[in-house]
Protein backbone atom coordinates (compact mmCIF):
# COMPACT_ATOMS: atom_id res chain seq x y z
CA UNK A 1 0.00 0.00 0.00
CA UNK A 2 1.43 3.54 -0.78
CA UNK A 3 2.24 6.16 1.38
CA UNK A 4 1.61 9.58 1.10
CA UNK A 5 4.38 11.93 0.20
CA UNK A 6 5.89 13.71 2.90
CA UNK A 7 6.59 16.73 1.89
CA UNK A 8 2.81 17.55 0.46
CA UNK A 9 0.72 19.67 2.61
CA UNK A 10 -1.52 17.49 5.33
CA UNK A 11 -4.40 18.30 3.92
CA UNK A 12 -4.93 17.29 0.31
CA UNK A 13 -2.92 13.97 1.31
CA UNK A 14 -3.96 10.37 0.24
CA UNK A 15 -4.47 9.02 3.76
CA UNK A 16 -1.94 6.74 5.27
CA UNK A 17 -2.94 3.36 6.27
CA UNK A 18 -2.07 4.06 9.97
CA UNK A 19 -1.47 7.13 11.82
CA UNK A 20 -0.05 6.05 15.38
CA UNK A 21 -0.99 8.08 18.13
CA UNK A 22 2.20 8.30 20.72
CA UNK A 23 5.27 6.86 20.55
CA UNK A 24 5.75 5.11 23.77
CA UNK A 25 6.80 1.52 23.57
CA UNK A 26 3.24 0.43 22.64
CA UNK A 27 3.09 3.06 19.84
CA UNK A 28 6.84 2.10 18.53
CA UNK A 29 6.31 -1.48 18.78
CA UNK A 30 2.69 -0.60 16.28
CA UNK A 31 4.31 1.03 14.08
CA UNK A 32 7.56 -1.29 13.81
CA UNK A 33 4.91 -3.85 12.58
CA UNK A 34 2.48 -1.47 10.52
CA UNK A 35 5.55 -0.81 8.58
CA UNK A 36 7.39 -4.23 8.38
CA UNK A 37 3.31 -5.24 6.97
CA UNK A 38 3.83 -3.08 4.03
CA UNK A 39 1.80 -0.19 5.61
CA UNK A 40 1.99 3.33 5.73
CA UNK A 41 2.78 4.87 8.93
CA UNK A 42 2.95 8.26 10.94
CA UNK A 43 3.14 8.24 14.18
CA UNK A 44 2.29 11.21 16.11
CA UNK A 45 4.24 12.39 19.58
CA UNK A 46 3.44 15.20 21.32
CA UNK A 47 6.83 15.52 23.00
CA UNK A 48 9.34 13.43 22.98
CA UNK A 49 9.63 9.88 21.67
CA UNK A 50 10.09 6.92 24.01
CA UNK A 51 6.67 8.05 26.74
CA UNK A 52 7.33 7.05 30.33
CA UNK A 53 10.53 5.16 29.42
CA UNK A 54 12.02 8.65 29.22
CA UNK A 55 10.90 8.85 32.75
CA UNK A 56 12.60 5.70 33.83
CA UNK A 57 15.97 5.41 35.06
CA UNK A 58 16.72 1.84 34.47
CA UNK A 59 14.32 -0.92 33.27
CA UNK A 60 14.96 -4.11 34.55
CA UNK A 61 11.95 -6.18 33.57
CA UNK A 62 12.18 -5.67 29.43
CA UNK A 63 13.47 -9.48 28.29
CA UNK A 64 16.62 -9.09 25.90
CA UNK A 65 18.89 -6.70 28.33
CA UNK A 66 20.49 -9.11 31.11
CA UNK A 67 22.06 -6.22 33.07
CA UNK A 68 18.53 -3.93 32.60
CA UNK A 69 18.65 -0.84 30.57
CA UNK A 70 18.97 2.48 30.72
CA UNK A 71 15.00 4.15 30.14
CA UNK A 72 16.27 6.49 27.62
CA UNK A 73 18.32 4.01 25.70
CA UNK A 74 15.26 1.49 25.22
CA UNK A 75 13.45 4.25 24.45
CA UNK A 76 15.80 5.25 21.39
CA UNK A 77 16.62 1.92 20.34
CA UNK A 78 12.73 1.50 19.63
CA UNK A 79 12.79 4.88 17.85
CA UNK A 80 15.53 3.69 15.45
CA UNK A 81 13.83 0.66 14.73
CA UNK A 82 10.56 2.22 14.16
CA UNK A 83 12.33 4.42 11.88
CA UNK A 84 14.64 1.88 10.24
CA UNK A 85 11.52 -0.03 8.15
CA UNK A 86 9.65 3.51 7.16
CA UNK A 87 7.72 4.78 9.74
CA UNK A 88 7.09 8.66 9.79
CA UNK A 89 7.61 10.09 13.47
CA UNK A 90 6.04 14.02 13.66
CA UNK A 91 6.15 15.60 17.19
CA UNK A 92 2.99 17.37 17.02
CA UNK A 93 0.01 16.52 19.53
CA UNK A 94 -3.28 14.91 17.82
CA UNK A 95 -6.23 16.88 19.49
CA UNK A 96 -8.97 15.75 17.78
CA UNK A 97 -10.27 12.15 16.28
CA UNK A 98 -12.90 12.56 13.58
CA UNK A 99 -13.95 9.09 12.20
CA UNK A 100 -17.29 10.02 10.71
CA UNK A 101 -16.77 7.36 7.51
CA UNK A 102 -13.80 4.57 6.97
CA UNK A 103 -11.51 7.29 6.81
CA UNK A 104 -10.80 8.70 9.92
CA UNK A 105 -9.16 12.45 10.31
CA UNK A 106 -6.50 13.09 13.20
CA UNK A 107 -6.51 16.67 13.84
CA UNK A 108 -3.26 18.38 15.46
CA UNK A 109 -1.87 21.07 16.56
CA UNK A 110 -0.53 21.02 12.94
CA UNK A 111 -2.69 20.53 10.43
CA UNK A 112 -4.90 17.96 9.92
CA UNK A 113 -3.73 14.13 8.73
CA UNK A 114 -5.94 11.12 7.45
CA UNK A 115 -6.15 7.89 7.75
CA UNK A 116 -7.44 4.65 7.08
CA UNK A 117 -6.53 3.32 10.81
CA UNK A 118 -5.64 4.22 13.68
CA UNK A 119 -3.87 3.05 16.64
CA UNK A 120 -4.35 4.97 19.60
CA UNK A 121 -0.80 4.15 22.43
CA UNK A 122 -1.61 7.58 23.61
CA UNK A 123 0.23 6.65 27.58
CA UNK A 124 -0.86 8.57 30.62
CA UNK A 125 0.45 11.33 32.10
CA UNK A 126 1.46 11.10 36.30
CA UNK A 127 -0.90 13.01 38.69
CA UNK A 128 -0.54 15.06 41.79
CA UNK A 129 -2.62 15.20 44.68
CA UNK A 130 -3.77 18.79 44.44
CA UNK A 131 -2.88 19.48 48.13
CA UNK A 132 -1.76 22.97 48.69
CA UNK A 133 1.66 24.06 47.52
CA UNK A 134 1.72 21.41 44.96
CA UNK A 135 0.46 23.86 41.91
CA UNK A 136 2.83 26.94 43.73
CA UNK A 137 5.96 24.79 44.29
CA UNK A 138 5.75 23.08 40.50
CA UNK A 139 9.15 23.29 38.90
CA UNK A 140 10.55 24.98 42.18
CA UNK A 141 10.98 21.76 44.30
CA UNK A 142 7.73 20.22 43.26
CA UNK A 143 8.13 17.47 40.50
CA UNK A 144 6.91 14.44 38.61
CA UNK A 145 9.65 13.45 37.29
CA UNK A 146 13.06 12.02 39.36
CA UNK A 147 15.14 11.22 36.21
CA UNK A 148 14.22 14.19 35.05
CA UNK A 149 14.82 17.02 37.97
CA UNK A 150 16.98 14.56 40.78
CA UNK A 151 20.16 16.33 39.98
CA UNK A 152 18.94 19.64 41.09
CA UNK A 153 19.03 17.85 44.23
CA UNK A 154 22.54 16.31 45.22
CA UNK A 155 22.80 15.83 48.59
CA UNK A 156 19.59 17.63 49.47
CA UNK A 157 16.38 16.21 51.22
CA UNK A 158 13.49 14.85 49.25
CA UNK A 159 10.37 13.15 49.84
CA UNK A 160 8.50 10.76 47.37
CA UNK A 161 5.28 10.59 47.91
CA UNK A 162 3.27 7.23 46.91
CA UNK A 163 3.85 3.06 47.64
CA UNK A 164 3.78 1.67 44.18
CA UNK A 165 6.53 0.95 41.93
CA UNK A 166 7.09 3.72 40.79
CA UNK A 167 7.70 5.78 43.93
CA UNK A 168 10.08 3.30 45.09
CA UNK A 169 11.97 2.86 42.21
CA UNK A 170 12.75 6.88 41.97
CA UNK A 171 13.24 6.63 45.88
CA UNK A 172 16.09 4.35 44.87
CA UNK A 173 17.25 6.25 41.95
CA UNK A 174 16.98 9.70 43.99
CA UNK A 175 18.97 7.82 46.81
CA UNK A 176 21.76 7.89 45.03
CA UNK A 177 21.98 11.21 44.62
CA UNK A 178 20.68 12.73 47.55
CA UNK A 179 21.45 12.70 51.28
CA UNK A 180 17.91 11.60 52.40
CA UNK A 181 14.81 10.44 50.79
CA UNK A 182 11.52 10.15 52.45
CA UNK A 183 8.90 7.72 51.45
CA UNK A 184 5.65 9.21 52.29
CA UNK A 185 3.00 6.02 52.07
CA UNK A 186 -0.35 6.54 52.82
CA UNK A 187 -1.09 2.89 54.20
CA UNK A 188 1.49 0.42 55.94
CA UNK A 189 2.35 -1.63 53.24
CA UNK A 190 4.10 -0.44 50.14
CA UNK A 191 2.21 -1.75 46.60
CA UNK A 192 5.60 -1.89 44.71
CA UNK A 193 7.63 -5.36 43.66
CA UNK A 194 8.78 -7.16 46.94
CA UNK A 195 12.49 -7.01 45.11
CA UNK A 196 12.08 -3.23 45.20
CA UNK A 197 10.93 -2.53 49.03
CA UNK A 198 13.48 -5.36 50.13
CA UNK A 199 16.08 -2.77 48.55
CA UNK A 200 14.02 0.54 50.04
CA UNK A 201 13.60 -0.55 53.47
CA UNK A 202 17.37 -1.68 53.04
CA UNK A 203 19.17 1.35 51.89
CA UNK A 204 20.27 3.48 54.77
CA UNK A 205 19.16 6.89 53.15
CA UNK A 206 15.82 6.19 52.68
CA UNK A 207 12.97 6.57 55.74
CA UNK A 208 9.60 4.96 55.09
CA UNK A 209 6.70 7.34 56.79
CA UNK A 210 3.81 4.81 57.14
CA UNK A 211 -0.10 5.45 57.08
CA UNK A 212 1.22 8.93 56.77
CA UNK A 213 -0.39 11.58 54.21
CA UNK A 214 1.07 14.64 52.64
CA UNK A 215 -1.46 17.44 53.60
CA UNK A 216 0.60 20.83 52.27
CA UNK A 217 3.87 21.91 50.83
CA UNK A 218 5.23 25.53 52.20
CA UNK A 219 8.61 27.11 51.11
CA UNK A 220 9.33 30.86 50.29
CA UNK A 221 10.85 32.34 47.05
CA UNK A 222 13.82 29.39 47.05
CA UNK A 223 11.43 26.49 46.41
CA UNK A 224 9.72 23.85 48.64
CA UNK A 225 11.26 23.99 52.16
CA UNK A 226 8.79 21.90 53.99
CA UNK A 227 5.81 19.45 54.10
CA UNK A 228 3.02 19.14 56.42
CA UNK A 229 1.86 15.48 56.76
CA UNK A 230 -0.48 13.76 58.99
CA UNK A 231 -0.06 10.18 60.62
CA UNK A 232 -3.09 7.63 60.90
CA UNK A 233 -2.67 7.39 64.71
CA UNK A 234 -1.58 10.74 65.37
CA UNK A 235 -3.91 14.24 65.93
CA UNK A 236 -1.92 17.01 65.13
CA UNK A 237 0.08 17.94 61.63
CA UNK A 238 3.93 17.38 61.50
CA UNK A 239 6.14 19.63 59.51
CA UNK A 240 9.15 17.81 58.22
CA UNK A 241 12.11 19.93 56.55
CA UNK A 242 12.43 18.83 52.31
CA UNK A 243 13.82 20.99 49.70
CA UNK A 244 11.72 18.53 47.19
CA UNK A 245 9.27 16.65 46.56
CA UNK A 246 8.23 14.12 43.62
CA UNK A 247 4.82 12.83 43.01
CA UNK A 248 4.44 9.27 42.29
CA UNK A 249 0.17 9.11 43.10
CA UNK A 250 -0.77 7.01 40.29
CA UNK A 251 -1.17 8.39 36.34
CA UNK A 252 -4.24 9.45 34.09
CA UNK A 253 -5.00 8.35 31.39
CA UNK A 254 -4.01 11.13 27.63
CA UNK A 255 -7.67 10.39 26.82
CA UNK A 256 -9.62 13.87 26.40
CA UNK A 257 -9.08 14.64 22.79
CA UNK A 258 -11.37 10.78 22.39
CA UNK A 259 -14.70 11.83 24.28
CA UNK A 260 -17.33 10.80 21.80
CA UNK A 261 -14.94 9.19 19.50
CA UNK A 262 -14.36 5.62 21.32
CA UNK A 263 -16.15 3.93 24.44
CA UNK A 264 -14.22 5.12 27.66
CA UNK A 265 -14.48 3.18 31.07
CA UNK A 266 -15.48 5.93 34.28
CA UNK A 267 -11.57 6.95 34.68
CA UNK A 268 -11.06 7.63 30.87
CA UNK A 269 -9.38 4.55 29.52
CA UNK A 270 -10.19 3.16 26.17
CA UNK A 271 -12.35 0.59 26.28
CA UNK A 272 -11.34 -2.28 23.90
CA UNK A 273 -12.33 -6.10 23.22
CA UNK A 274 -9.59 -8.61 23.02
CA UNK A 275 -8.19 -7.82 19.34
CA UNK A 276 -7.48 -4.09 20.80
CA UNK A 277 -10.49 -3.18 18.56
CA UNK A 278 -12.47 0.11 20.11
CA UNK A 279 -15.96 0.74 19.74
CA UNK A 280 -15.10 2.42 16.56
CA UNK A 281 -14.16 0.28 13.12
CA UNK A 282 -10.77 1.04 11.96
CA UNK A 283 -9.64 2.50 15.37
CA UNK A 284 -7.07 0.17 17.76
CA UNK A 285 -6.22 1.12 21.44
CA UNK A 286 -2.79 -0.32 22.68
CA UNK A 287 -1.03 0.34 26.40
CA UNK A 288 -1.36 2.20 29.19
CA UNK A 289 -3.88 4.50 27.90
CA UNK A 290 -6.35 0.74 27.37
CA UNK A 291 -8.37 -0.30 30.31
CA UNK A 292 -6.09 -2.85 30.71
CA UNK A 293 -4.22 -5.18 33.73
CA UNK A 294 -0.83 -4.35 33.21
CA UNK A 295 0.94 -1.31 33.21
CA UNK A 296 4.23 -2.54 31.67
CA UNK A 297 6.72 -1.90 29.01
CA UNK A 298 6.90 -5.57 27.86
CA UNK A 299 3.26 -5.54 28.15
CA UNK A 300 2.60 -2.11 26.16
CA UNK A 301 5.13 -3.83 23.49
CA UNK A 302 2.46 -7.11 22.85
CA UNK A 303 -0.10 -4.58 22.29
CA UNK A 304 1.35 -2.15 19.96
CA UNK A 305 2.14 -5.83 18.20
CA UNK A 306 -1.18 -6.64 18.37
CA UNK A 307 -3.39 -3.51 16.79
CA UNK A 308 -0.69 -3.33 14.37
CA UNK A 309 -1.39 -6.89 13.03
CA UNK A 310 -5.25 -5.75 13.38
CA UNK A 311 -5.10 -2.90 11.68
CA UNK A 312 -3.48 -5.05 8.41
CA UNK A 313 -6.43 -7.22 8.74
CA UNK A 314 -9.01 -4.13 8.96
CA UNK A 315 -7.16 -2.65 5.95
CA UNK A 316 -7.77 -5.89 3.98
CA UNK A 317 -11.22 -4.89 3.99
CA UNK A 318 -11.13 -1.38 3.60
CA UNK A 319 -12.78 0.57 0.97
CA UNK A 320 -12.05 4.18 0.45
CA UNK A 321 -14.49 6.86 1.42
CA UNK A 322 -14.20 8.64 -2.20
CA UNK A 323 -15.41 11.70 -0.64
CA UNK A 324 -13.16 12.53 1.59
CA UNK A 325 -9.78 11.55 -0.31
CA UNK A 326 -10.61 11.31 -4.10
P1 LIG B 1 0.41 2.71 41.35
O1 LIG B 1 0.94 1.34 41.37
O2 LIG B 1 -1.04 2.92 41.07
O3 LIG B 1 0.77 3.37 42.76
C1 LIG B 1 0.26 4.63 43.12
C2 LIG B 1 0.63 4.87 44.57
O4 LIG B 1 0.10 6.13 44.94
C3 LIG B 1 0.03 3.82 45.51
O5 LIG B 1 0.96 3.47 46.50
C4 LIG B 1 -1.15 4.56 46.12
O6 LIG B 1 -1.42 4.20 47.44
C5 LIG B 1 -0.66 6.00 46.12
N1 LIG B 1 -1.78 6.94 46.08
C6 LIG B 1 -2.78 7.01 45.16
N2 LIG B 1 -3.63 7.99 45.47
C7 LIG B 1 -3.16 8.55 46.61
C8 LIG B 1 -3.61 9.59 47.45
N3 LIG B 1 -4.73 10.27 47.18
N4 LIG B 1 -2.89 9.89 48.56
C9 LIG B 1 -1.76 9.21 48.85
N5 LIG B 1 -1.28 8.19 48.11
C10 LIG B 1 -1.98 7.87 47.00
O7 LIG B 1 1.16 3.66 40.29
P2 LIG B 1 2.65 3.55 39.72
O8 LIG B 1 3.63 3.27 40.80
O9 LIG B 1 2.86 4.77 38.91
O10 LIG B 1 2.61 2.31 38.78
C11 LIG B 1 1.64 2.21 37.73
C12 LIG B 1 1.78 0.83 37.10
O11 LIG B 1 3.04 0.75 36.43
C13 LIG B 1 1.75 -0.29 38.13
O12 LIG B 1 1.08 -1.38 37.58
C14 LIG B 1 3.21 -0.60 38.34
O13 LIG B 1 3.46 -1.92 38.78
C15 LIG B 1 3.79 -0.34 36.96
N6 LIG B 1 5.19 0.04 37.03
C16 LIG B 1 6.10 -0.91 36.82
C17 LIG B 1 7.44 -0.62 36.87
C18 LIG B 1 8.45 -1.70 36.65
O14 LIG B 1 8.09 -2.85 36.73
N7 LIG B 1 9.68 -1.39 36.36
C19 LIG B 1 7.86 0.68 37.14
C20 LIG B 1 6.90 1.66 37.36
C21 LIG B 1 5.56 1.33 37.30
P3 LIG B 1 -2.10 2.76 47.80
O15 LIG B 1 -1.02 1.75 47.64
O16 LIG B 1 -2.56 2.95 49.20
O17 LIG B 1 -3.23 2.61 46.83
Amino acid sequence: MNGPQPSMPAESQHPYDVIIVGAGPAGLTAAIYATRGGLSALVLERKVAGGQMMLTDHVENYPGFAEGVAGGELADVMRRQSLRFGAELREIEAVQTLAPGSTKQLVTSSGTYAAKAVILACGMDPTGLGCPGEHEFRGRGVSYCAVCDGFLFEDKVVAVIGGGNSAVEEALYLARLARKVYIVHRRDELRADRICCSRAEENPKIEILWSCQLREIRGGGEGVESMLVEFANKKELASISVDGIFFYVGQTPNTGFLKGVVELDPRGFIVTNDHLETSSPGIFAAGDCRANQLKQVVWAAAEGALAAEGAERYLDSYVLDTCECA
